[in-house]
């Protein structure tokens, strides 16, 4: 069965990491097809439309983009791809890959986060001169459906720690559904888990990361604790993240456009093909997902790297050497 894969580099270095990811997929025996799409600030400049509605609609037919970087217009490009896809958990792995000097070596997280309520439901207003309110909506279907999301891929992958992050004993209504929702999916599936209050969890992260595995949290919480834990493993250059839909998905690396070493072909491909490797483990191959993280593991361990891990390799060569481990 061939999988067409919607590839959208935008800005800065996107244009040179998502070819290095497209490049890896192509290696292996897959029979993907590749459809390129345009958008970002290069884009609106010439058309006044930073994501054209053919890239949109590229998006939309696909079964899985793999999304570059975006630069000034990154909200008016990500967001609406992320709504196109139907994204209802942003998966991001804080795994302290080699090379990252990490501060917590030890780290080997993944945060589940629900990426469609609670105060990112945009229904805010200034209902009086001076006094804005925002409404944090949390359904149980939503809750059931990220908790189902986050055990599977517990299952999935070996993790046996699933933490469930909430506020319940402050947001009684709010995350008190998301908590009882998370319950009792863990109990219908016979699952084991830890419930912890997000801002004892954000101590605990700091002081013993190696206690969690997967964290399943509402939208703001795991904004927040997903950028902590970045930081526990080095920063955001080398991570990965996905958008997990019901029939599609979006792929892409935390980092931004980089517009300070754009162009100059020294941007460290890493997490873009990383991001790549979420794919390939999305779609089913789990195997060729394994191998493709390995190869970026084993280059990050013993080089070639590029400038920011300390190394004068191109983005070429890095990519050449992650081929080659394959
Ligand atoms: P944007 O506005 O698109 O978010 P930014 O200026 O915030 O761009 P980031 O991409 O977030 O830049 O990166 C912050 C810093 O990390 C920059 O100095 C950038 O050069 C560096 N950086 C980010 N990604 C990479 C990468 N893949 N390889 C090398 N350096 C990177
Ligand atoms: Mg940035």
């Amino acid at each position: 069965m061939s999988h067409q894969i919607a590839v959208i580099p935008g800005d800065g270095i996107g244009q040179e990491v998502t070819p290095a990811a497209v490049e890896v997929l192509e290696t292996l025996d897959i029979d993907f097809e590749f459809v390129e799409g345009e958008a970002g600030d290069y884009v609106a400049e010439e058309t006044g439309e930073p994501l054209p509605e053919a890239t949109a609609d590229l998006a939309r037919d696909a079964d899985a983009t793999l999304f570059g970087a975006a630069g000034e217009h990154a909200a008016d490009i990500i967001l609406p791809l992320r709504e196109i896809v139907g994204s209802y958990a942003n998966v991001r792995p804080a795994k302290a890959y080699p090379g990252l000097n990490a501060v917590k070596p030890e780290t080997d997280i993944v945060f589940i986060r629900e990426n469609t309520q609670g105060v990112y439901s945009k229904i805010e207003s200034e209902i009086a001169d001076g006094v804005s309110t925002l409404t944090r909506v949390i359904t149980r279907d939503a809750s059931r459906k990220i908790a189902e999301y986050g055990f599977a891929y517990a299952e999935e992958h070996g993790y046996e720690n699933v933490t469930i992050a909430h506020k319940a004993n402050v947001m009684r209504e709010t995350d008190g559904m998301f908590l009882e929702a998370a319950e009792d999916v863990a109990a219908e599936r016979g699952a084991d888990y830890d419930t912890a209050l997000m801002d004892a969890l954000a101590m605990k992260l700091v002081m013993n990361p190696e206690d969690y595995g997967v964290i399943i949290t509402p939208n703001l919480a795991g904004d927040v604790l997903s950028d902590l834990a970045a930081g526990l493993v080095g920063g955001l250059g080398l991570l990965p993240s996905a958008n997990i839909g019901d029939d599609n998905a979006l792929f892409e690396p935390v980092h931004g456009s980089a517009p300070d070493i754009a162009g100059q072909g020294i941007a460290n491909p890493s997490a873009m093909i990383l991001s790549a490797a979420m794919l390939l483990d999305h779609l089913g191959y789990d195997e060729q997902s394994t191998r493709v993280t390995e190869a970026v593991e084993a280059v990050l361990a013993d080089g070639p790297h590029t400038p920011d891990l300390g190394g004068d390799a191109s983005t070429e060569a890095f990519t050449a050497a992650v081929i080659d481990q394959l």
